[in-house]
């Protein structure tokens, strides 16, 4: 490859790596301690929100310590809960879980259902007022190194061809350089990544779990809609090994959010988690919601499901893990924005008083000491053993075993301290010798839809003529293992139809659609190989979401 012309450095005193709810939060929150600091935030998608896909029903006690006032203003936060109900369903069958015997942690009570991307979009407007730069469309690619301190991050180069020569509109990417940098990717950033590695800030803790959330916006016609009406399920479709369940929030304006998750530590590579929520509304208790509405939008994204026991060391030299890249996600409560929030808040107060003594470039120890016993601390620990009881014993026996657990620990217990994981989400695959293939019913084209029908819905948009973003590090093992042993799972678990194992003379050929991914990092997660790497595309590309 041809030589490139050296990087542009621009020196600040904080670098955020993400505007999501835990890069925004520290953001505002640095500037709020003094308008002097130098904060930048970068962001992959097109703007901000583009590329955020949550529920959401939000806790507001990130954003009551974030902005005290914000009850007083015109915010995206406009639907409180008003109503919550939990269901286990059969194939045809409903039994609503009565609210009194639910762990009082698991209640919606005194929280509102949102747009978490329009409420990362005024959070931006927030920030900016107070003098944060923020710079939509580009992507950190690269963590920037003095020795074994963090020294900043570099964005991508734009207008790389596919084979990695610059094309006409090459521009290089710039060093954006800091005393601190936060890194708030979400769920599976591909940096945290690199970091967990080199620091191995995940030494003496559990792997972390993932589940795959897909998410749909409908408008539903006027007589069906419940303004603050919070629905969850567990149980139908999926069988008692595989664990996950669905949410349907109805927010304001006739909007219905509706999506599915399932955990990523499933056994059978015949299944298919976008089928999966694709029957699931088709289950009696919700299929009427949907009849004579439109479907508005679609998409796809990891969470993070390991919670306590799978929180890495947050804090390295120069730097710190923040939100999701961090793991802070409350499976049970199937919440993490609030804590994406707190954790931004509890950095930013630790960056800005190393700031104010002279301090740069070294270990926020305040933070990594600080969170267990703080607000997330206190919140992961009483749902610890919900996760590793529904691996261990199925939806139904697991299900039981969490609430009781989640009640004792509201009291002050726990009958089981604090379980394993076990195995990380990609070696829990099962050879398809030992598993039986799984027939989905065609979609209807009116509740139930494709895989390409619905990642348009995504507004999902790369630049073709660029370096490949998921990299098969060897093509031969995708092969014999992937395709030979576990019948090409990444055809299933892929929610946009990126990959496909297509007949080539005779020859099984991998092909991957790059151009349809919408960033959700599942294919890096539940490889069964960890042969797929997923990196960053050009800033910019990736899906549009609108209001998701
Ligand atoms: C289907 C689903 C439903 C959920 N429901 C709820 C709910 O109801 N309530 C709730 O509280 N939580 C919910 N969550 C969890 C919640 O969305 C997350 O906990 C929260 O979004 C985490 O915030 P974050 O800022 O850490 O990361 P994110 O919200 O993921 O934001 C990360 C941002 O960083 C950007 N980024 C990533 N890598 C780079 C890079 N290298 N360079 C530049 N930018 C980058 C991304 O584009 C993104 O904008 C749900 C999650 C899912 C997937
Ligand atoms: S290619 Fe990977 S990251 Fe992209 S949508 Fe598919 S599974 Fe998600």
């Amino acid at each position: 490859m041809a030589e490139l012309p050296a990087r542009e450095a621009t020196e600040f005193d904080v670098v955020i790596v993400g505007a999501g709810p835990a890069g925004l939060a520290a953001a505002i929150r640095l500037k709020q301690l003094s308008r002097d600091i130098a904060v930048v935030v970068v962001e992959k998608g097109s703007e901000v929100g583009a590329h955020i896909l949550s529920g959401a029903v939000i806790d507001p006690i990130g954003l009551d310590r974030l902005l005290p006032e914000w009850r007083g203003e015109d915010t995206p936060v406009k639907t409180a809960v008003t109503d919550d109900r939990f269901y286990y369903l059969s194939e045809t069958g409903t039994l609503r879980l009565p609210n009194f015997i639910m762990p009082p942690l698991m209640s919606n009570h005194g929280n509102f259902i949102v747009s978490l991307g329009n409420l990362c979009r005024w959070l931006a407007g927030k920030a900016e007022a107070l003098g944060v730069e923020i710079y939509p469309g580009f992507a950190a690619t690269e963590v920037l190194y003095d020795g074994d301190v963090v020294v900043g991050v570099a964005t991508g180069d734009m207008g790389l061809g596919k084979s990695g020569k610059p094309k006409e509109n090459f521009t290089r990417g710039m060093e954006l350089r800091a005393k601190y940098t936060l890194f708030a990717e979400g769920a599976r950033g591909n940096l945290g990544k690199q970091l967990l590695a080199k620091f191995a800030l995940d030494r003496g803790r559990e792997p972390q779990k993932f589940g795959l959330g897909l998410k749909e916006l409908w408008q539903v016609s006027p007589g069906k809609h419940r303004r603050g009406l919070v629905q969850h399920s567990f149980g139908w479709p999926l069988g008692n090994s595989t664990g996950g369940g669905s949410f349907l929030y109805h927010l304001d304006d006739n909007l219905v959010s509706v999506g599915f998750v399932v955990h990523l530590n499933y056994a059978n590579p015949y299944l298919s988690p976008f089928e999966e929520f694709q029957r699931f509304k088709t289950h009696p208790l919700v299929r009427e919601t949907f009849a004579g509405g439109k479907r508005l939008a679609y998409g796809a994204r990891a969470l993070t499901e390991g919670g306590y026991q799978s929180v890495p060391k947050l804090v390295f030299p120069g730097g710190a893990l923040i939100g999701c890249d961090a793991g802070f996600m409350n499976v049970p409560r199937i919440k993490g924005s609030h804590n994406a929030m707190l954790s931004g808040i509890m950095a930013a107060e630790a960056a800005a008083a190393a700031l104010a003594a002279g301090r740069a470039h070294d270990v926020l120890a305040e933070y990594e000491e600080g969170w267990r016993s703080s607000p997330i601390g206190k919140d992961l620990w009483r749902v610890r053993n919900a996760k590793p009881l529904w691996s261990k014993f199925g939806t139904v026996a697991g299900i039981a075993l969490g609430g009781l657990d989640l009640w004792t620990n509201t009291l002050g217990f726990s009958l089981f301290g604090t379980l394993a994981h076990g195995a990380a989400d990609y070696a829990s695959l099962k050879p398809a010798s030992e598993c039986t293939p799984i027939a989905y019913p065609k979609p209807d084209g009116t509740i139930t839809f494709d895989r390409l029908s619905s990642v348009f819905l995504s507004n999902t948009n790369h630049e073709e003529d660029q370096p490949p973003h998921l990299k098969v590090k060897d093509p031969a093992l995708q092969k014999s293992s992937e395709h030979d042993v576990f019948a090409g799972p990444s055809a299933r678990y892929c929610p946009a139809g990126v990959y496909e194992w297509v007949d080539e003379a005779g020859a099984p050929k991998f092909v991957i659609n790059a151009q349809n991914c919408v960033h959700c990092k599942t294919c890096d997660i539940k490889d069964p190989n960890q042969n797929i790497t997923w990196v960053p595309p050009e800033g910019g590309g990736g899906p549009n979401y609108p209001n998701m």
